[in-house]
């Protein structure tokens, strides 16, 4: 579904991507880990072309990403994306929030938006906040709408950028649940975290990130219980 050849990334003289490749197949639950900096969110934002890339190549559904207009506006709405802030329309009711792009993308009427957001919204937890403005909701309920906004869409894939990582304590689990279960109903997921327990439950393979590189990539299991690099030793005894 998503495949990076080679990209590289500057952003003036600092060389944050280097040589990337990597590709995401139907289905696959990829979580990318890594120190701060390593660029793991430039990762997500080329994969989306949030950013220019400075070489190389990403091909969506096996089709170079569109430079811009129509085109890439089309391409991007079918890649889903949740931020660590959620970047909710902030004057506008959750189901607002839910039915917008697909009306105006997808060009959906309104009683359809409606009725498929409300049923995401329950799959969610949270249909009884659909009235409200985001204010009005916790955290962890306003990230959980954020969920539902990328899936009204019928992504083909959603990357989540540390999606739990703005939230309370008491609020993360019930992100990662709802993100896990997605994963089970085998969405396509790219997801990057600092919840190991929740990367190792739930990936397919790990994407281990180092000074803007691939350092190691592998089943969960191998990688955690054995990290070939010391680099990625290092990292995670500090979850330790
Ligand atoms: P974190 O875990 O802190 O979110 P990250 O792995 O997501 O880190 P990135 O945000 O991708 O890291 O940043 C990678 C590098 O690129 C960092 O050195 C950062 O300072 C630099 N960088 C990111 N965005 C920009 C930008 N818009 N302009 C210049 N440099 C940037
Ligand atoms: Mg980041």
């Amino acid at each position: 579904v998503i495949e990076l050849r080679k990209v590289n990334k500057y952003f003036g003289t600092h060389h944050v991507l280097k040589d990337v490749s990597l590709s995401v197949r139907q289905g696959e639950v990829v979580v990318i880990i890594g120190p701060s900096g390593s660029g793991k969110s430039t990762l997500c934002r080329t994969i989306n072309r949030l950013e220019t890339i400075s070489s190389g190549e990403i091909l969506i559904e096996g089709q170079p990403m569109p430079a811009e207009g129509k085109e890439l506006a089309q391409v991007r709405s079918r890649i889903g994306m949740v931020f660590q802030s959620f970047n909710l329309f902030l004057h506008r009711t959750i189901l607002d929030n839910v039915t917008m792009a697909p009306m105006d993308v997808l060009h959906i009427k309104r009683k359809d938006a409606e009725e498929e957001a409300l049923k995401l919204l329950r799959q969610v937890g949270i249909e009884d906040q659909a009235r409200k403005v985001p204010a009005q909701l916790s955290g962890g309920q306003q990230q959980r709408a954020a969920i539902a906004r990328a899936l009204a869409m019928h992504p083909k894939a959603i990357l989540f950028d540390e999606p739990t990582s703005a939230l309370d304590p008491e609020m993360i689990q019930e992100v990662l649940d709802v993100m896990t279960s997605l994963a089970k109903s085998g969405m396509t997921m790219v997801i990057v975290t600092h919840e190991m327990n929740f990367a190792r439950n739930v990936a397919d393979r790990i994407i281990f990130m180092n000074d803007g590189a691939i350092l190691e990539e592998g089943a969960p299991d191998e990688f955690f219980a054995h990290p070939k690099t010391e680099r990625a030793r290092e990292f995670l005894a500090s979850f330790r």
